[in-house]
């Protein structure tokens, strides 16, 4: 064993030039194989992975020459090979309530928004899937910022890193204590457009030798990409949350447009097979809250009929304005009144308290300024086959 690293005898250099493939967002057998692909015995490959997973996800390294349970020479090699780089923070945003809003640099210049939540017994992070997204909900912000890429693995992965850089929460933080205790996927895109990548980091986020947060404490947001949803389930595992904001096909298409190519019956079947529903692991219901157009009695009344025999809860959501949107947040009565009725039918219905609004990082506010050349809604709308 080669003596330990420190800051003052560091061999490797502290910043990787651009270029190289990022070691953070593989899987534990990807790193296998690229460690074997380097050169790493088999029979060692195992072991080393663990060790460079503890530095990666529990440690929370940036620097090769820290990992000092590796020799020198292996670190040095790494370092040649592989970069772990995170995502850049361009600027970071704190509301009055404590909500930060991290505007996010990745690679090819492109920027995607994450925001860390705090509450009384846990803080919650809500991470990007992608830059843009393809499908054009007429509510939602990032719905006016057409899809510029998917991101990937490392770069979802990425955002946890750099929020718990930023909370100084490594190593050893209690879990009881933990700043960052849950991380929704509600921040831009659509997670099952992504389904791979997503699938990946969340892995890599659940992973107990490292940020071990347990599946019970991610939630998956989706408007509703049906043949996906089995799979969630199968291969995730994590809780889900369905933007589901309206009781007709009729209001549902021109709210959620996804809903024209799977209607509200296809994807309350595709809830009704999830294949962990229960009443401990019950599926969450996002409601936007619009007045005029989806906020009556009748629409509550409809909403609970059709979830009936869906272990769930609903969440409303007060509508968050953004500059040019279309519509109105429902009044507060209004609001109470709706959730009466599901509240009487025997569903949780929480109100989601608008958090970080005078810096644009509540629920729907979210989007990043590398925009290209806008197309049409009708336009995105087509190439999405909707
Ligand atoms: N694409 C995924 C996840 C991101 S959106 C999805 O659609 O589910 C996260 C949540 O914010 C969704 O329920 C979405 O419908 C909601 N939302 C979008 N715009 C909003 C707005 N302006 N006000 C309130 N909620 C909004
Ligand atoms: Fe995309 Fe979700 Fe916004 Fe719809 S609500 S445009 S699916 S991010």
């Amino acid at each position: 064993m080669s003596a330990p690293i420190t800051p003052d005898n560091l061999t490797v250099p502290r910043k990787e030039p651009a270029g190289k493939p990022s070691l953070i967002g593989l899987s534990r057998d990807a790193m296998r194989e690229a460690l074997i692909g380097m050169g790493t015995p088999e029979k060692q490959a195992k072991m080393r992975v663990g060790q460079i997973w503890h530095w990666l996800y529990f440690r929370g390294v940036t620097d090769f020459g820290l990992m000092t349970n590796l020799s020198k020479g292996f670190r040095a090699e790494l370092a040649e090979v592989f970069t772990l780089a995170r995502p850049e923070i361009v600027t970071k945003q704190v509301s009055k309530d404590g909500t930060r809003k991290y505007l996010l640099r990745i690679a090819g210049g492109h920027e995607v928004e994450v925001v860390y939540i705090p509450e009384k017994n846990r803080g919650t992070l809500c991470v990007s899937s992608q830059v843009g997204c393809t499908l054009t909900c007429s509510f939602c912000h990032t719905g006016t910022q057409k899809l510029v890429r998917n991101l990937t693995a490392g770069e979802i992965v990425g955002q946890i890193l750099v929020a718990r850089d930023d909370l100084n929460e490594w190593e050893n933080t209690p879990f009881d204590k933990r700043l960052l205790s849950n991380i929704v996927f509600m921040g831009m895109g659509e997670p099952l457009y992504n389904f791979d990548n997503v699938r990946d980091a969340i892995k890599i986020a659940m992973d107990p030798e490292g940020i071990s947060i347990s599946r019970r404490r991610i939630t998956l947001s989706t408007s509703g990409v049906v043949p996906e949803i089995a799979k969630t389930g199968d291969e995730i595992g994590c809780l889900l949350a369905i933007s589901f904001h309206a009781t007709t096909d009729e209001v549902r298409n021109t709210l959620v447009p996804i809903n024209k190519r799977w209607n509200i019956d296809a994807l309350l079947d595709a809830l009704r097979n999830y294949p962990r529903l229960s009443n401990s692991e019950r599926i969450t219901f996002e409601y936007v809250m619009l007045k005029g157009v989806n906020d009556s009695d009748e629409d509550a009344r409809r909403l609970v009929e059709l979830i009936a025999g869906i272990p769930a809860k609903i969440n409303l959501i007060p509508f968050n304005p953004w500059p040019g949107s279309p519509y109105e947040r429902s009044d507060w009565k209004r609001i109470e009144a709706f959730g009466d009725i599901v509240n009487a039918a025997g569903y949780a219905s929480p109100v989601r308290r608008p958090r970080g609004e005078d810096i644009m990082a509540a629920c729907g506010q979210l989007k990043s300024d590398t925009e290209r050349a806008r197309k049409s809604r009708k336009q995105i709308a087509e190439e999405a086959g909707l």
